[in-house]
């Protein structure tokens, strides 16, 4: 297994045997972003120097005897609408194309604190409104096991920088899907956690009540390592949790015996790939097998779960977008007088998707429609949430494919947002409801595209997630296959 290969943990001990060196380790990941990610645009921009000098004094310490951290001297990279001070942070829009943070986000803060080596910021669609990645308003990503077909999205980079090398982790974020979609559509492990387990300040906001930052990793372990570096309350999130933090690492065993598997009968429906649903199927057979017992559940509420998520996503977009305005943010373009200077900048520099968001949004929220339609979104979110705590009464987790399909090609979808919506209809949901959720790869297409099992866990109940992953991929023999590439494979 090359460098660029290998999970952080095995990194992490080879750094702390002398086995390797920081600096060799960057560069190993360096070398490898130039042999493909000209084929893959999985970044927005490189930090090569930064990269290079954190390496350097990782190495430093090592010599000197000093104890690191987990992620000290890993190399990672992170989604470009998580605010980074000093390294410009673009939301893959044009309207932050030159704007540099003066402030780090919660989750860099403490990401920092381990000294990792930072490769980047990752693509995205735009505002994180999408899930392909093509949104992006730079250039669109291309999924490492097929470079004709999307990596996912909205965290399409970081999921094609795992999945490809060019990254050993990545922070993303999910607000309807983002991580998990993209971590399925590119064979790595995508964790979201509950909403309020991670702190969101400094992460651009698209929809508030909805969003989350969580991980992209190799493998389950390194998902539990990370999540235990940014799970803690902020008291600049107001919606962040004040519950205790558990040591993730603690679940890292593998034993499902006895662990009651809620199968969700409106997830097993039309618009599931036949392909999708069997691999799916197969995967929770094995927890079968391995003594988990599986429970018929019904969620009964799921089919209104778009329609209510495409109401209060846009909704909150709406409103958040406000401040783009070309003079408390975003890159202004002139005009004749102010009105019209608003209305160049936003008019030239969002993309069509975050218009139409937008134009959603406020139509949902404006005087007449709100009852209708916000309102009413409202209270279907409130039936959505008690579906999963009635069902969660009778199983510990709730298994169900991630997406409905395996990667789809590069334009297919491009012209139908509605299509594009559809899409989300198995990760929604957990958003609506706040709950954590994990995708992990369980399975290929016939044509040898990665399929993601979901694992859906109870409220700040990541633990349980993280153990049922965990023996799933033991049980597969610990190592989750990497896509293979040209260049220096
Ligand atoms: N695909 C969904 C959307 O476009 C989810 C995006 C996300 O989770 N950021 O809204």
């Amino acid at each position: 297994m090359k460098l660029y290969e290998k999970p952080a943990h095995i990194l992490h001990n080879m750094l702390e045997k002398k086995e390797i060196t920081a600096v060799e380790l960057a560069k190993d990941l360096l070398a490898r972003i130039d042999a493909v990610e000209r084929d893959i645009g999985a970044y927005l921009t490189i930090t090569r120097d930064e990269a290079l000098a954190a390496a350097e004094t990782v190495d430093q310490k090592i010599a000197a005897g000093e104890k690191i951290a987990f992620l000290e001297g890993i190399p990672g990279a992170i989604k470009d609408n998580i605010c980074t001070k000093g390294i410009r942070t673009t939301c893959a829009s044009k309207i932050l194309e030159h704007f540099v943070p003066p402030y780090d986000a919660t989750v860099m803060q403490k990401i920092y604190k381990e000294s990792p080596v930072i490769l980047g910021k990752l693509n995205m669609d735009e505002f994180a409104m999408g899930g392909s990645t093509e949104h992006s308003a730079y250039h669109p990503t291309h999924n490492p096991w097929d470079l004709a077909r999307v990596p996912g999205g909205s965290s399409g980079g970081s999921a094609a920088a795992v999945a490809s090398g060019t990254a050993i982790w990545a922070l993303g974020s999910d607000t309807g899907g983002s991580i998990r979609q993209p971590a399925s559509f590119c064979g790595v492990v995508g964790l979201k956690p509950t909403y309020g387990r991670v702190s969101r300040y400094g992460l651009i906001a698209y929809a508030s009540s909805l969003d989350q930052i969580g991980t992209i990793t190799r493998d389950v372990t390194d998902c539990a390592h990370i999540l235990n570096v940014i799970a803690r309350h902020d008291a600049m999130d107001s919606t962040s949790s004040k519950a205790d933090v558990p040591d993730f690492t603690q679940s890292l065993r593998a034993k499902v015996e006895g662990l009651r598997i809620g199968l969700p009968k409106e997830y097993f429906v039309k618009g599931i790939d036949a392909e999708v649903e069997r691999v799916v199927r197969a995967a929770i057979k094995k927890y079968e097998e391995m003594g988990a017992e599986v429970v018929d559940i019904s969620l009964p509420h799921t089919d209104y779960a778009i329609s209510t998520y495409y109401i209060i996503a846009p909704a909150e977009a709406a409103t958040n977008l406000e401040r783009y305005d070309g003079v408390s943010y975003g890159e202004r373009v002139d005009g004749e007088d102010l009105v019209q200077m608003m209305t160049n900048t936003r008019d030239e520099k969002f993309g069509e998707e975050v218009k139409r968001r937008i134009l959603i949004g406020n139509y949902a929220l404006s005087a007449g429609y709100y009852d209708a339609y916000y309102l009413k979104a409202l209270k279907v979110r409130t039936l959505i949430q008690q579906d999963y705590i009635e069902a969660f009464q009778k199983v510990d987790v709730i298994m169900a494919p991630t997406a409905p399909t395996p990667a789809f090609r590069i334009g297919e979808m491009a012209e139908d947002p509605l299509q594009m919506y559809l899409q989300d209809v198995c990760t929604v949901p957990l958003n609506l409801a706040g709950l954590p959720g994990i995708s992990i790869p369980c399975g290929k297409s016939e044509g040898g595209l990665p399929i993601g099992l979901q694992i859906i866990g109870k409220p700040l109940d990541e633990a349980t997630l993280i153990r049922t992953a965990y023996t799933y991929e033991q049980a597969q023999g610990g190592v989750n296959e990497m896509a293979k590439l040209g260049g220096n494979d």
